[in-house]
Order: C-alpha cells, then structure tokens, then sequence
C-alpha cells in the first residue's frame, strides 16, 4: 500500500526555525551582528539541513509508492541517521550504504548503532565499491540485492533536497546580510544562495579538503534551477585538516562558544568549524562594519554532550 501524504505528520517540523541573537564581543568589537539561524530545532530526530533536505525527498517517495529508502554516508553521516529517523517514524525501511568494509567485523560506532536501532539494514562496501555511489548501474544492482527502492544520493543533496534548502534562504530574506553555512556537499549552500534576495550573499565553509565544492554547487544550481543562483562565495580556508578532523583547539573553541551563549554542545565536525571561520574572519576585517552575519546551525552535537 502507497504511503498516505498525511502520515508524514511524525515529521512535522518548527519552521521557521528560530533566529537568535548572539552578543560576542568577537563580532560587536568590528561593529557586527551576529545571529544564529537555529535549524538545529527543526526537528528532534531529523535535525537541521537534513529535515530540510529529506522533507521533499519523503514527500515523492511517498507519491511515488515505494516502501524502501536507499542511501549512503560514512560511519559517521549524520544523513544515515535521519534517514533511519524518518524510516522509523513513518514506517519505511531504510537501507544505508556504509563506506568501508572493514567495519563490517567491528562493533557499530554509536552512529550506526543507532542507525541499526533505527530499523536501517547497514550493507557496508569497500571504498572502490562506495566510489560509483553515483553510477545507475550500481543502483540497479543495489535494487537486485534489496528490492525496489528510492535511491537517496549521499548526503541527501539531490535536486529535491536542493530546492528544500531554498526556503532557508527564503526565511532569511530582509533578515541578515550574510548567510554562512558549513559545507559537506554543499547542497544547503546551493539551496540557501538561490533562495536570498538581491544584495544578500552566502557564505560557504567547507569542512573537506579538495578544492571540487565551488563545481559541485554550481552543478547543484545548474540541476535544481536551471544555473547560477544568488551570489555565493566559499572560504576554503577552515577545514582544519579535512573532514571529521577536530583539533584540540576548534574543540575548546567550540565548548567555550556554547557555554558562554548558553548553547547545547556545537555539532564539531561541521557547525563548529563554521562559527570559527566567522569568528576569524571578522578578525581579518572581512566583512564591512555595520553588517549583519548569520550563521546557520546545520545540526546538533552527536551522541549529545551533557
Ligand atoms: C550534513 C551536514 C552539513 C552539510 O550539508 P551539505 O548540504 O552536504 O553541504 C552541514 N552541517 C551539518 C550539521 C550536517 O549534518
């Protein structure tokens, strides 16, 4: 039986997130605004960017009929467990791809442990398997092993999810004059930039070493709007060592900036990474005096942290 429109009630989301003001005398000394633009309490279970780029996702699987949600991440993907998240709450099964093989013999890390609790069958590949994520054929033979399904691409940045993330930029209209976001994909970045106004820019901080992501937003843009949108930029300068690196220095700074605003724990591998680059960057004198910059909180600390 197809799933019924209204049974995504579980999902049902606080839109539009709140927007906060936070008094930091990094920024006040440059004569800054800083909000915070807390997606973060979009959703207990689906937190953040990944409500907003499942949410149209689950929306066509659920016209479409299907029953089984297939995706990809790392042992640590945030995007596996909402989507195990969602599968829980509105009864799909969920297949998570796992990059990797080597963890097939170990015991789950805390975020596949709670994928699995979840009800997501975990299927771990090899790297060079996990390398043709993107390939239909191996989709087809994924759909040979577990059923039909829909594919969800890593991350969840399809066009769907793309166009979701612009109405983050929509709740940011007239509000802020930056609007910086950590980047995996970049699919919320392509998503935020094409949904501000003009005048308006976006910032993205990639949390991956690389250098591909200014390609891969334009290709995002180019799919999900038909080309170029807003006016973004990326400063390719915080990574801190790529991916899931998280220096003793970016983890004080992160407890320090939660404690001192009374903030749960800060999500390090992304969010962290991102309020650090803002903070630097209003050191360099990098956006005008009088300007208003918000940073978009993709996400919450996981496991939480008392
Ligand atoms: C997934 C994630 C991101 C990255 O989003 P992309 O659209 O892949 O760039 C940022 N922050 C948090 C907390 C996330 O979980």
């Amino acid at each position: 039986m197809p799933l019924q429109l209204d049974s995504l009630a579980p999902l049902a989301p606080r839109l539009p997130s709140p927007l906060q003001e936070v008094e930091d005398e990094r920024f006040t000394r440059r004569g800054l605004r800083l909000l915070l633009k807390r997606d973060d309490l979009i959703h207990p279970a689906l937190p953040g960017n990944k409500w907003r780029k499942l949410a149209p996702n689950l929306r066509s699987v659920a016209e479409t009929g299907h029953r089984r949600l297939l995706t990809f991440g790392g042992a640590y993907s945030n995007h596996l467990r909402a989507t195990a998240a969602a599968g829980r709450l509105l009864g799909l099964h969920t297949v998570g791809v796992v990059r990797g093989d080597e963890l097939a013999g170990r015991p789950l890390n805390p975020s596949l442990a709670r994928c699995a609790q979840d009800g997501m069958l975990l299927h771990f590949v090899s790297r060079a398997e996990y390398r043709r994520r993107a390939d239909p054929d191996f989709h087809d033979e994924l759909r040979a092993r577990f059923g039909a399904c829909a594919v969800v691409p890593e991350g969840g940045s399809n066009t769907a999810a793309v166009r979701g993330c612009a109405l983050l930029g929509g709740e940011l209209r007239g509000r802020t004059d930056v609007a910086a976001v950590a980047c995996g994909t970049g699919g919320t970045l392509a998503g935020m930039a094409a949904g501000l106004s003009a005048g308006q820019r976006a910032l993205g901080v990639p949390v991956l070493k690389g250098g591909f992501l200014a390609g891969e937003v334009a290709r995002l843009q180019r799919e999900s709007f038909g080309g170029p949108r807003g006016d973004w930029w990326l400063e390719g300068r915080f990574h801190g060592g790529g991916y899931a690196k998280v220096s003793p220095r970016l983890s004080d700074f992160a407890a320090d900036f939660a404690g001192h605003h009374g903030l749960p724990a800060l999500d390090e591998i992304y969010v962290a990474k991102l309020l650090f680059a803002l903070t630097n960057l209003a050191a360099e004198g990098a956006f005008p005096r009088g300007s208003t910059v918000t940073a978009v909180v993709t996400g919450q600390s996981f496991p939480a942290k008392p």
